[in-house]
């Protein structure tokens, strides 16, 4: 079988792990989640980047940091994770969901001003396979209606939009480094801070509440509980995995894209011939290879292509079923105008394996299997 993903792995992960027991850090905060979160600062420009125990924690503590309220609504699209609105319905907002782009599966940007009351208080663009909403349009309405702007970024480690990073353009980016994302550390995030005056609340809410960050710095002689939080931050051992895969980021962002490059140009021609249609990169944005996907004409065509690719030996996977059609999205939010393309488009789309280190004879026997399911 030819998995559907294989967890990023270099062998170097093992040496930093070793080290960080050696050092008898392996508690959060320690020297690899430090060098985790300078890289990620460097890299994207944020004001500070904090490693969390996961995406979907990030995601939580941008909405303990809005001070999202009972009765607040948050607009996103149907078509993500549930992370992305359980953070937010953890804190007893609406969720407000908006149609899609047919091109990216991203939120369209020119649906969500119609969206927004008197109660909104955010707008949550998911940069869906790592290519990056129109922010400009996105971050231009937030500021006219005096709203926050937090990326679901899960994806986009390494992507960017216009040249700035994804996650490092809105006022909170959330990262993820699940062992499906394009870098790992098991179970894992990050989140984002534009605003160098929220960095110590930050830092607060993740350490349960205290100001034991500053006290670690010595700026502070005792450390106290002064605000609501959680602990999320990460084991040391965890943000070693992590940085052997940054310290070589581009490398695998290269072998990543190397395998989706191969994949675009192998199903042209069953895109010309009008059996498929292969995912549309807005010339402002780089993306990552986070995933390939292809969509069939279909639901139905669709089903019998991931079946007819299990018997021979491939696992291609769809997701999200919409979030609306859920049983959670139906009580704690509302689909705003029509669906158009959300629940449409999802039903069509179908992933193909992608990971680091694919081979190409795999990446091979993909393609001929996909074109044969067409051509016969
Ligand atoms: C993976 C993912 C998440 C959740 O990430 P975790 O690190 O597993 O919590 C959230 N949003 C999106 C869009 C994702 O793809």
């Amino acid at each position: 079988m030819i998995p559907f993903n294989v967890p990023p792995f270099l062998g170097t992960e093992m040496d930093y792990i070793k080290e960080a027991v050696q050092a008898q850090k392996i508690c959060g905060d320690g020297q690899f989640t430090k060098y985790c979160n300078q890289w990620i600062e460097e890299k994207t420009g944020t004001a500070k980047a904090l490693l969390t125990t996961s995406c979907t924690h990030s995601l939580e503590m941008a909405a303990l940091l809005l001070e999202i309220k009972p009765g607040d609504e948050v607009i996103m699209p149907s078509f993500t994770f549930v992370s992305t609105a359980d953070a937010f319905v953890l804190r007893g907002a609406k969720i407000v969901f908006v149609d899609i782009r047919p091109d990216t599966m991203n939120i369209d940007e020119k649906l969500i001003e119609d969206a927004i009351t008197d109660k909104t208080k955010a707008i949550v663009p998911v940069h869906y396979a790592g290519v990056g909403c129109e922010m400009d349009t996105i971050l231009e309405i937030a500021k006219r209606h005096n709203l926050k702007v937090v990326e679901d970024a899960a994806q986009g480690v390494m992507g960017e939009y216009k040249g700035q990073a994804l996650g490092a353009i809105g006022d909170y980016g959330c990262y993820s480094f699940h062992e499906t994302k394009n870098y790992s550390m098991g179970e894992g995030g990050a989140l984002l801070i534009k605003d160098p005056a929220q960095i110590e609340n930050a830092e607060i809410i993740r350490e349960k509440g205290t100001n034991r960050s500053v006290f670690l710095r010595g700026q502070i002689d005792k450390y106290t509980w002064v605000n609501h939080g959680s602990s999320y931050l990460p084991s040391d051992m965890n943000a070693a995995y992590l940085w052997a895969q940054l310290q070589e980021a581009d490398m695998i962002n290269n072998n990543r894209l190397a395998t989706w490059d191969k994949y675009y140009k192998a199903f042209e021609g069953i895109e010309n011939d009008g059996y498929v249609q292969r995912p549309v990169i807005p010339a402002e944005c780089r993306h990552n290879a986070h995933m390939f996907y292809l969509k069939a004409r279909n639901i139905e065509e669709r089903t019998r292509l991931i079946s007819f690719l299990k018997q021979n030996g491939i696992l291609a996977v769809f997701h999200y079923i919409p979030l609306h059609n859920a049983p959670a999205g139906k009580r704690f939010g509302e689909f705003h105008g029509e669906d158009k393309f959300t629940t449409k488009e999802s039903e069509r789309l179908l992933r193909l394996p992608m990971y680091y280190n694919l081979t190409d004879a795999d990446s091979d026997k993909v393609i001929e299997k996909v074109i044969e399911f067409y051509k016969g």
